[in-house]
């Protein structure tokens, strides 16, 4: 579960200019969230608050049982395994193939050989890569590149994806395979808060929207369309 309470950040010194203005959301387990506003409306600010990439200036956030007050650094680590993060631009190593990829994310916390060769398999498959294991970033289109970055994401089995305008960069085509696997993810028990500016996107999938302007929520609705 994710609660926010009166959440607000500030980036400068001027109070006025809120990036997020006391934010009061609660995202049940299993949720797909999409958030929509226009650009610097807050919704990155929002995500990075979640994944503790910046501190809120006042307020309560508590995820999983986490309250984001008592977080200690040491904490993070652990945090960060409970949400997954995709952005619009992949962040891919290019010298590593598609399974390489997936595994460094399980090599650095020390996952067993073992175990990376048992769990990638499985996590490409349902990014629908099985057969492209072997390719390198390059050889790829943006879309598989995308879905990539959503295996690697979800390789730990964070209970929350964060996808950050993942279709930004693609055609409609592949912004839709994306899609579908953020919703396939999602079927399998996975919170998913997804932000995006494609309109057919937020009115095809009919599900809760939050509509963010201003550092504020003006609307939240559940099966809504897209109205910014
Ligand atoms: P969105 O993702 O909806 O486009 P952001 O959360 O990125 O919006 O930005 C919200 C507001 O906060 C904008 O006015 C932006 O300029 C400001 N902002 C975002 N990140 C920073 C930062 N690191 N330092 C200062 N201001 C920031
Ligand atoms: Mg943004």
């Amino acid at each position: 579960m994710i609660l926010l309470d009166r959440v607000s950040k500030v980036y400068g010194k001027d109070s006025e200019d809120a990036a997020i203005s006391r934010v009061s959301l609660h995202v049940e387990p299993k949720e797909f969230v999409i958030v929509v506003g226009q650009s610097g409306a807050g919704k990155s600010t929002l995500f990075k608050l979640l994944t503790r990439e910046e501190k809120p200036t006042s307020g309560k956030i508590i995820v999983g049982g986490i309250d984001y007050e008592n977080l200690k650094d040491k904490d993070i680590p652990n945090l960060r395994r409970k949400i997954g993060v995709v952005f619009q631009d992949f962040k891919l190593l290019p010298n590593k193939t598609v399974f390489e990829n997936v595994a460094f994310a399980l090599e650095i916390v020390g996952v067993s050989n073992r175990e990376i060769k048992h769990t990638v398999p499985k996590v490409l498959s349902i990014v629908g890569l099985k057969s492209k294991e072997s390719r390198y970033p390059r050889e790829l289109s943006g879309g598989e590149r995308q879905r990539v970055a959503i295996a690697r994401a979800i390789v730990r089995q964070p209970k929350i994806l964060i996808a950050d305008e993942p279709t930004g960069n693609l055609d409609p085509k592949h912004a839709w395979d994306v899609i579908r696997v953020l919703e396939r993810i999602n079927k399998f028990g996975t919170t998913v808060l997804l932000t995006t500016h494609n309109q057919d996107i937020v009115n095809k999938l009919r599900r809760r929207v939050i509509t963010i302007s201003d550092g504020k929520i003006v609307s939240d609705k559940a099966n809504a369309s897209y109205e910014v």
